[in-house]
């Protein structure tokens, strides 16, 4: 089985239940000036639309559509690769001949028809190992658009009744499989790793289920959630809130610690470890390497990065030794 290219460790997959999509782009593009993009639309209509209104409002955005003139499309992305700060809006069969490194995200503006197109699309970002980011925006309403998609496909006489109908059904799973992805919750990286037949030992702690608390606070204070979806995406009992007043206390200064950490690395805190990991740290009170590899969130390689200086904080002078 191929191993899936979005499931690389410093891609931070993430899901935002939202319909104020082009709200959520506008902010996401203000908040990451300078930076290379690419935002995948169902349709050509979509992503003209989309290119039309941020060029006007002074995104430096491109578009590369199915059925463009093959001079514009070259044209295009040529002006995206050539340097870094620009936005390519992109629908239908994108491929890029020449390979760009720095692609800091991938935001897919409606849902992919499965697993694999979104692993291939997300795949293009972070191709220089740096952090960067896929983010799906879902709305329930392109489940129905990507149902009347498959439905209008035509065989051509290429294929019997009877593999045609197999195929449709196997799109059909596909695009259950991706509204799973979207709606599950559960960390977003350990289900492409299992769809992709992979036995992944423990959660990511760098997509939006692990990190949930962080983001469901990001969204509140940029007023993009609207009151019904407010609470309702990602988890619904922030981590500190299922501890003890003594765990509590614990849980503030294993954020401090994080906060040094990721200040230091340059990093956002949740990269560092999640308010998850942090608030179960609180609980299991690991006293040993061994035992800090027991908590949620925690694996090998963050247990040789971050572990001893948990440990201190945890345990003061009286931390065992490695
Ligand atoms: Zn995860």
């Amino acid at each position: 089985m191929k191993k899936s290219s979005a499931v690389k460790e410093n891609l931070f997959l993430s899901v935002e239940q939202t319909r104020k999509k082009e709200a959520y782009v506008r902010a996401y593009l203000r908040r990451h000036p300078d930076e290379s993009g690419i935002i995948f639309c169902a349709t050509r209509r979509i992503a003209e639309t989309l290119c039309k209104k941020l060029s006007g409002e002074g995104f430096p955005v491109l578009s590369c559509v199915e059925g463009m003139p093959e001079l514009r499309r070259m044209r295009a992305l040529e002006a995206f690769t050539s340097g870094p700060g620009r936005i390519m809006i992109a629908a239908g069969a994108f491929r890029m001949e020449k390979e760009k490194t720095d692609i800091r995200f991938v935001i897919h503006y409606n849902l992919p028809p499965s697993p694999e197109d979104y692993c291939r699309e997300a795949g293009y970002a972070g191709l220089d190992s740096e952090r960067a980011e896929c983010i799906l925006l879902f709305s329930r309403q392109d489940i129905a658009a990507r149902r009347m998609q498959l439905k209008n496909l035509k065989n051509n006489g290429e294929y019997t009744e009877k593999e045609w109908e197999s195929l449709r059904r196997e799109d059909e799973e596909r695009l259950q499989e991706m509204i799973a992805y979207c709606t599950r919750e559960d960390c977003l990286r350990v289900f492409l790793q299992r769809y992709f037949g992979e036995k992944p030992e423990e959660n990511c702690g760098n997509c939006s289920f692990c990190c949930g608390a962080v983001m469901q606070d990001g969204w509140e204070k940029e007023g993009l959630l609207s009151e019904g979806e407010r609470g309702k995406s990602g988890p619904k009992v922030r981590p500190a809130d299922t501890l003890e007043e003594e765990e509590r206390i614990l849980f503030e200064q294993l954020r401090i610690l994080r906060r040094e950490i990721a200040s230091e690395k340059k990093v956002p805190p949740y990269i560092v470890f999640s308010d998850r990991t942090l608030a179960d740290m609180c609980r299991k009170f690991p006293r040993t390497e061994a035992e800090l590899l027991e908590v949620n969130g925690v694996g090998e390689y963050k247990l040789e990065q971050y572990g001893e200086q948990f440990l201190k904080v945890l345990h003061g002078s009286d931390a065992a030794q490695p």
